[in-house]
């Protein structure tokens, strides 16, 4: 290990609340992971799996704590019967992928015996997902089975869209996106659609990608204007919404925002839980990430009960827009942070689930 000065899990400021890390190693495979199960009192853990070249073994501890404590949240406020879990597997999903990784992968999500129920997350495709269902039934996302419900993609950008329509609805009274202008950083499975859906509403895009071409792409598919990754949290817009990596929202980047709602995809987007405030102080509504960005577990949670209802993932993708306006009314009738009034009602959903006593594995996670 090249840093270890974060590694002791107990003590680790995010570990509070789980249930179990498993530090999973194959020198055969090179498989090098993390499964963080942060709780099954709802359900069995649910949640995607990333592949990211890390800086330090630390950096990929914290990234699953804090992810897999997410997916419980999420997963709650979905109204899902399911808990919370997050796996990183630590390598370049460029250079570092081969079907034996990811069957090593799956043959340790196996030895789980279900508690934990994986997917795609960043760096990770169908196919992947596909090998690793080769070693285990507990993944889902995947194009074939009886249940298949594929790419969550699509349903994440949906939702998103929801929370972005509900943000501008509270914050500037409106009931379009039409002729809003959105600042979109990352264009990637769920940033694409999420630009297609708002086009289509009639808003005016703003994006900004490390990948030339997908910014390229967007400019002639979208009439979008390309604007410099350094940039775009920071242009004049009426909402911005962070569709690639964690922490962009922090004390630094916030006080320079020139926009009014931040609502976007990615995950753990505060840096600090006190940033949810500050993002207050600002006068800008912020929708929490794992709230807004739902509709992919929710269309993945129909799959893993094992019979796929597009009606049922459409009306739970929808629901979002309520979900929100609830915590955005909550939290300005309290005087607090849209992230902490969240939180709130996601630890009482879990906390009510531990006491009248965990679900069987596998029972029906519909809620
Ligand atoms: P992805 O890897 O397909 O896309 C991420 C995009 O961000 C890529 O195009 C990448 O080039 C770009 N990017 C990386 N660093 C950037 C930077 N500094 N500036 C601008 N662009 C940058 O991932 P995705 O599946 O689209 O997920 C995006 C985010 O949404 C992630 O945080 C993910 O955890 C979250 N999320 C995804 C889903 C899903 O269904 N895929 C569900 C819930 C949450």
């Amino acid at each position: 290990m090249s840093d270890t000065s974060n590694m002791d899990v107990f003590n680790h400021e995010a570990f509070s609340g789980h249930e179990q890390v498993v530090f999973c190693q194959d020198e055969t495979t090179g498989l090098k992971a993390i499964i963080a199960i942060h709780s099954t009192a709802l359900g069995p853990a649910a949640g995607g799996c990333r592949m990211w070249h890390y800086r330090d073994n630390s950096s990929a501890l914290n990234d699953a704590l804090r992810l897999s404590k997410g997916m419980s949240y999420k997963n709650a406020m979905a109204g899902l019967s399911l808990g919370g879990g997050k796996a990183v597997i630590i390598g370049d999903a460029k250079t570092d992928k081969s079907e034996e990784l990811f069957r090593s992968f799956g043959r340790f999500v196996n030895g789980l015996g279900g508690q934990y129920i994986t997917a795609e997350d960043v760096g990770i495709s169908v196919s992947d997902m596909e090998v690793v269902s080769q070693e285990t039934p507990h993944v889902a996302g995947l194009n074939s089975g009886l249940a298949a419900s594929g790419d969550p993609s699509p349903f994440t950008a949906r939702g998103t869209f929801n929370g972005i329509r509900a943000a501008v609805k509270h914050q500037l009274g409106k009931d379009s996106v039409a002729g809003l202008t959105v600042a979109v950083q990352g264009l990637g499975h769920v940033g694409w659609h999420l630009c297609k859906e708002l086009h289509a509403a009639g808003a005016k895009l703003m994006v900004a990608d490390i990948n030339e071409d997908a910014v390229q792409h967007a400019v002639k598919e979208f009439g979008a204007s390309a604007v410099s990754c350094d940039e775009i949290l920071f242009v004049e817009s009426d909402v911005v919404a962070p569709c690639a990596l964690g922490a962009v929202l922090n004390e630094t980047s916030i006080p320079k925002l020139k926009t009014k709602i931040v609502a976007g995809a990615a995950n753990n987007q505060l840096a600090k839980d006190t940033d949810g405030m500050l993002l207050r102080d600002h006068n800008i509504l912020y929708a929490p990430d794992y709230v807004i960005n739902a509709g992919g577990i929710i269309n993945v949670a129909a799959e893993i009960h094992g019979k796929y209802d597009r009606q049922w993932v459409d009306e739970k993708v929808a629901a979002i827009y309520d979900v929100l306006l609830d915590i955005f009314k909550r939290a300005d009738q309290e005087q607090g942070a849209t992230s902490a009034i969240s939180d709130l009602i996601a630890q009482e959903k879990i906390a009510k689930a531990s006491e009248s006593g965990r679900p069987e594995l596998k029972k029906d996670i519909v809620a």
